[in-house]
């Protein structure tokens, strides 16, 4: 029977990476794709506070300009329209980069079931892309690889040795196959050319510049409380996610950038929350007056996902510090002064 877990294999150094006794890492410039989104904005404002240029490229499939427009008259800032699945580069005579995260990717399952080609296609071709540009200017590279690649799992909770249970023609596969193949090609990148790759598993992570309609549970929920109409919860509301702020994940995601881990490495927070409680929470948070509305479940929907994190402990220092109702309280209050479409 072969077995569903590799008894060993822990996260390798990267083959590129520099001796164990180097100082950590700063960088001069990163290019981060996908950067006009959630997640991506996030760590762009976040590596020009600690004066690093930064280069955004993002084709605005599921991004929006107004995630970067607080950035947009920053000296050290700048952004590219481009689609990453076609050959992209830094603009003319700027600084060549020594760290790309690539965080390009449609997320929410609403917005890669839209666009399930596009979806295979940034995590294939547009992985391939920035990995070439990364090999070119000898860049470290730090992809965002997601908990989805655990699938529906058979482990609780999921630690990074674990293979994971995936349909590969389900619904879901189009986001979780597309992730699996870029870890692939990024390890096998790291092997054959010495590529200095790291990769991070992200678990849910919710926070300001979500969409209200991008169809993820805290979006949704803090949408649907501050208008007063009732909270849709998928299911019997049992189903469990753990929720990471999104000032943890982005300071996990830099510590992996500053260490010399290949990885895969999860970046979540292990504390779990039923749907129900955390619609509930949402409605004591916001002083809403509405209830809740059971409605059937997506196909594919995991059952259960919590980030083991043991090796994030140990070897980034790294762990979650934004309880959920610090962190849910900061969503809501941007939710309160902004659009929420
Ligand atoms: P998002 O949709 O807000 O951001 C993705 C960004 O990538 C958008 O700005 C989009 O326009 C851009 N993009 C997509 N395809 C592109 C392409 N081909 N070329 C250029 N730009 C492209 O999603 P997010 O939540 O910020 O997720 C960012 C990354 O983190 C994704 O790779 C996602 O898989 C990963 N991730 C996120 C979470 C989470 O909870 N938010 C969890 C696991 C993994």
């Amino acid at each position: 029977e072969v077995p569903a877990s590799s008894p060993v294999d822990p996260p390798a150094v990267s083959p590129a990476a520099r001796t164990s006794e180097a100082a950590p890492r700063s960088f001069r410039h990163a290019l981060v794709t996908g950067g006009a989104g959630f997640v991506g904005s996030h760590l762009c404002t976040a590596l020009l506070a600690e004066g690093c240029e930064v280069t955004c490229v993002d084709d605005f499939c599921t991004g929006r300009r107004q995630n970067v427009a607080h950035l947009a008259s920053h000296p050290g800032f700048t952004l590219i329209e481009a689609d990453i699945c076609r050959p992209f580069d830094i603009a003319p005579g700027a600084r060549p980069p020594d760290l790309v995260l690539n965080f390009a990717s449609p997320a929410s399952p609403a917005d890669y079931l839209r666009s399930p080609l596009h979806t295979l296609h940034t995590g294939s071709s547009g992985t391939w892309q920035a990995l070439q540009l990364a090999h070119r200017y000898g860049a470290r590279l730090v992809h965002a690889s997601t908990s989805e690649a655990y699938g529906d799992p058979q482990e609780h909770p999921q630690s990074e040795r674990y293979w994971g249970h995936v349909n590969p023609v389900g619904p879901r596969s189009v986001y979780d196959e597309a992730k699996r193949y870029s870890e692939a090609l990024a390890t096998a990148r790291a092997r054959v050319d010495g590529t200095d790759v790291g990769i991070v598993r992200l678990f849910n992570t919710y926070g300001p510049r979500m969409r209200g309609y991008d169809g993820r549970a805290v979006p949704t929920f803090i949408r649907q409380a501050l208008a007063g109409e009732p909270l849709t919860v998928t299911g019997d509301g049992r189903q469990t996610r753990s929720l990471a702020y999104v000032d943890d994940t982005v300071r996990g995601i830099l510590a992996m950038a500053r260490s010399e881990l290949l990885g895969p490495v999860n970046i979540g927070n292990p504390t779990e929350i039923t749907m129900q409680q955390l619609a509930e929470l949402i409605i004591e948070l916001t002083g809403s007056r509405s209830g809740l509305r059971f409605i059937e479940r997506p196909g594919d929907d995991p059952a259960v996902r919590c980030p083991d994190i043991t090796l994030a402990r140990g070897k980034l220092q790294w762990e979650p510090q934004t309880g959920p109702e610090e962190g849910l309280a900061r969503t809501i209050e941007w939710f309160r002064r902004h659009a929420t479409g």
